[in-house]
């Protein structure tokens, strides 16, 4: 195919939302181009099992990414290898550069940069990433029945994340580096008052204890932040909820954000604050944050895309609620 520079449709993004729309937008013949970004396939790369993807009952992360990149493709979507590093919605057609040089003109564009875990930034946690640390207690939880756990952090995630593992765990430690928590109260409550989780207060992770083979983790050294003092802490698994940072550089400064950096839209769709820019997935997710939540966004931005250009072409849509009331 010859290299285009004009499109009606750019997704930026391989991640489940830009991978649904691209499928869709293609199936509506919107051609649409996907610029897949430094991680081909997105978040979903990094995990092993996925258990919760509705027809899978068990799927390798990356296979199921795989699948999604050749159903795309399957349907017509041109899909690129490279990485946006500017894209101007100043003006029209909206203007995409990328790492290779390649700039590509687009009538409308569909963001699903996805969001990243934040992470302490420690060697060991590093090391252990995938063999009992973790940043996903509902996609990872399941593994630890019956056994004991840490997490780390104190805002809605953290606690929600302790809720969600006393389930599966005998006990959960949460581990925070004030005296008081950041989450809502009526989280709080419910984690202060759960019999099988204990919190520790003013403390840190410094380091994550494991075994070589199999390569796993067997506690925490915690550090006292009033007092300086260590301790070892036995634990199966550290769940690391410290907050997200939605992937919004390249469009921070040219769309409304919210909820702390995450692309806001109207509500029940997937409109941004500049008509013609649409987000789907983590990028625009500060609650649910699956796959499966950011797949289903990125059919609503190919649908919210394909009324927006039909709208530009002078094409008469039929009215969502003359549908509505046909069928
Ligand atoms: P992402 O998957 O984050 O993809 C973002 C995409 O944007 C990437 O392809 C990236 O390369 C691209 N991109 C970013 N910047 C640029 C740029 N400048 N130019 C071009 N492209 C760019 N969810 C589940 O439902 N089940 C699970 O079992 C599960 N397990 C998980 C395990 C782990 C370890 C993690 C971290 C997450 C897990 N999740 C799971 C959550 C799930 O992965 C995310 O909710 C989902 O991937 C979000 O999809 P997305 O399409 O919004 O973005
Ligand atoms: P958050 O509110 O930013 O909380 C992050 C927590 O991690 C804070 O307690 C913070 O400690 C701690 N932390 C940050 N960096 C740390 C570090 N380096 N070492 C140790 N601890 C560290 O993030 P979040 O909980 O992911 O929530 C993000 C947003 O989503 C919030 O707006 C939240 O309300 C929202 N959210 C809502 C719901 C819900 O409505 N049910 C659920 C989840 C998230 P400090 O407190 O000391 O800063």
């Amino acid at each position: 195919m010859t290299e285009r520079s004009h499109v009606k449709l750019l997704i930026i993004g391989s991640g489940p939302a830009g991978y649904t729309a691209a499928v869709y937008a293609s199936r509506a013949m919107l051609e649409p181009m996907l610029i897949q970004g430094m991680q081909p396939g997105g978040q979903l790369t990094i995990t092993t099992e996925v258990e919760n993807w509705p027809g899978e009952t068990e799927i390798q992360g990356p296979e199921l990414m795989v699948k999604m990149e050749a159903h795309a493709l399957a349907m017509g979507a041109e899909v690129v290898t490279d990485m946006v590093t500017r894209l101007d919605l100043s003006s029209r057609p909206f203007t995409a550069e990328c790492d290779s040089g390649r700039v590509v003109r687009a009538d409308a564009v569909i963001l699903a940069t996805g969001a990243q875990a934040r992470w302490l930034g420690l060697p060991s946690e590093e090391k252990f990433k995938g063999f009992g640390v973790s940043a996903c207690a509902t996609c990872d939880g399941f593994f630890y029945r019956n056994r004991e756990v840490i997490v780390i952090g104190g805002g809605n995630t953290a606690v929600e994340e302790a809720l969600f593992l006393t389930k599966f765990a005998s006990k959960v430690t949460l581990v925070h580096r004030r005296d008081s928590l950041r989450a809502e109260k009526i989280l709080q409550n419910r984690l202060l008052n759960h019999p099988k989780v204990e919190v520790i207060w003013n403390h840190e992770l410094s380091e994550v204890s494991g075994a070589e083979t199999p390569m796993g983790v067997t506690g925490a050294v915690l550090r006292n932040l009033l007092d300086g003092t260590t301790r070892q802490v036995p634990a199966d698994g550290i769940f690391v909820a410290i907050g997200h940072a939605p992937a919004n550089e390249l469009v921070k400064d040219q769309l409304e954000l919210h909820n702390g950096g995450y692309v806001k839209v109207e509500p029940g769709s997937t409109r941004t604050s500049i008509p013609g820019v649409f987000a789907a997935g983590d990028l625009t997710d500060h609650v649910y944050r699956q796959a499966i939540t950011s797949a289903g966004m990125g059919c609503m931005a190919a649908l919210d895309a394909e009324h927006f250009l039909a709208a530009q072409d002078g094409v008469e849509t039929v009215p969502e609620q003359l549908v509505a009331s046909i069928a």
